[in-house]
C-alpha cells in the first residue's frame, strides 16, 4: 500500500528524473565555448576576442579562432597600428609583421609584408604550406600572391594625412599606449588544455624602411609551449627582441611562476637593463590551467579576457 512516505519518495524520484532530463537537455544546448576555454589579447581588443569566441562556438579550431579574431583587427582601418590603416614607415609605405604558433610547436611568420591586409593569415600559410618559418619583404609578398591573397593599398587617407603631418618635422619618436591598441597579440587555451597564439602589427610608426620588430619573431613577440603556456608582447619591439621576453615568460612559468609573476619578472629584467623611461613593454600570458596575467613597465596597458561567461578588459599592473 502506498503511504505518505513512499508517495513522497515517488514524487522526489520523479522530480529528480525531470531535473536530470532538464540538465541533459541543457547540456546538449551548451555552447561549445566551454568553461575552461580562455582567450586573451593585448589591449582592449574585445571585439577580436568575441570574433574568436564565435568561431569556437561554431566548432572551429583554436587556430582558426585566433586567426579570424586577429583578421578583424587587421581589417579595421581605425586601428592605426595593425594591418589596413596601419601607420607607414618613414618613406610612407605600410609594412606588416605577424606570426602564429600552434600547440605542436609549429610556427610561421612574415616580416615587412607589403600590400596584404591579413598578415597573420599569410604567416599561417608559411607555417602550413612551406618548409620555412619566416618569409620576408618581397618574398613574403610574392608568396602571398601565389597563395591567392588580394593586393591592397594599406595606406588609408587618414594615415596619409598623419604621415604628411609627421613629415613636417620627421622626428622618430615612438609613442606609448597608442589609443590602447598597438600590436594585437592573442593567445588562447581551450578546455582540453590546447594552447595556440598569434600576433600582428604594422610596427612602430615612421620606422626606417626594412625595420622588423619583435612581433614576427618567435620567442620575442610570441611564444607557445603546449606543455606550459603561452605569452605575447606589445610595446618597444627592439627591447623585447633583445630580451627574448615571451620565451622567458614561458620558461619562468615552467619553473613554477604564475602568468602574472612571470610577466612581472620579464619586464623587471628589461627595466633593470635598459634606460627606457618613456617607453612601454606589456606582456600577457596564460598557463596550462587557463590562468592568465599581465605586467607592463608603464601604467596604461590593458588586456582583454574572454571566458565562457564574458569578455572583460583588465588593467595590467605596472612597474611604475
Ligand atoms: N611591438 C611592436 C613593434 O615593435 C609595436 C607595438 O606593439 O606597439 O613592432
Amino acid at each position: 500500500m502506498i503511504n505518505r512516505r513512499s508517495f513522497n519518495k515517488v514524487l522526489s524520484a520523479l522530480a529528480g528524473s525531470a531535473f536530470l532530463s532538464a540538465c541533459q537537455n541543457n547540456s546538449s544546448k551548451k555552447t561549445p565555448f566551454y568553461k575552461g576555454d580562455v582567450i586573451i589579447s593585448t589591449w582592449a581588443n574585445t571585439n577580436a576576442n568575441e570574433v574568436a569566441k564565435s568561431i569556437l562556438n561554431k566548432n572551429g579550431s583554436l587556430l582558426d579562432a585566433i586567426e579570424k579574431g586577429i583578421n578583424s583587427v587587421e581589417e579595421d582601418p581605425k586601428d592605426t597600428s595593425v594591418g589596413f590603416g596601419g601607420r607607414p614607415d618613414n618613406s610612407g609605405e605600410v609594412t606588416l609583421d605577424a606570426c602564429i604558433m600552434d600547440e605542436k610547436g609549429n610556427a610561421g611568420s612574415v616580416t615587412c609584408l607589403k600590400e596584404v591586409v591579413n598578415a597573420v593569415s599569410v604567416a599561417r600559410k608559411v607555417m602550413e604550406e612551406t618548409p620555412h618559418v619566416i618569409l620576408t619583404g618581397q618574398g613574403a609578398h610574392n608568396f602571398a600572391m601565389d597563395q591567392g591573397f588580394k593586393k591592397t593599398n594599406l595606406l588609408t587617407e587618414d594615415s596619409k594625412i598623419a604621415y604628411d603631418k609627421w613629415l613636417q618635422k620627421s622626428i622618430y619618436n615612438p609613442e606609448i599606449n597608442i589609443e590602447r591598441h598597438d600590436t594585437i597579440g592573442m593567445i588562447a587555451r581551450n578546455a582540453k588544455g590546447t594552447i595556440s597564439g598569434a600576433c600582428s602589427t604594422s610596427g612602430l610608426a615612421y620606422k626606417i624602411p626594412g625595420r622588423v620588430g619583435d612581433s614576427p619573431i618567435i620567442g620575442s613577440g610570441l611564444f607557445v609551449d603546449n606543455e606550459v603556456g603561452a605569452a605575447t608582447a606589445t610595446g618597444l619591439g627592439e627591447i623585447v627582441l633583445k630580451s627574448c621576453s615571451t620565451f622567458l615568460v614561458v620558461e619562468l612559468m615552467r619553473n613554477g611562476m604564475s602568468p602574472a609573476q612571470a610577466c612581472k619578472e620579464a619586464v623587471t629584467r628589461i627595466n633593470n637593463k635598459y634606460d627606457i623611461k618613456d617607453l612601454q613593454v606589456g606582456l600577457i600570458a596564460i598557463n596550462k590551467a587557463g590562468e592568465h596575467g599581465a605586467y607592463s613597465i608603464q601604467p596604461g596597458f590593458v588586456y582583454a579576457v574572454t571566458n565562457n561567461e564574458k569578455t572583460t578588459v583588465i588593467d595590467s599592473k605596472s612597474l611604475t
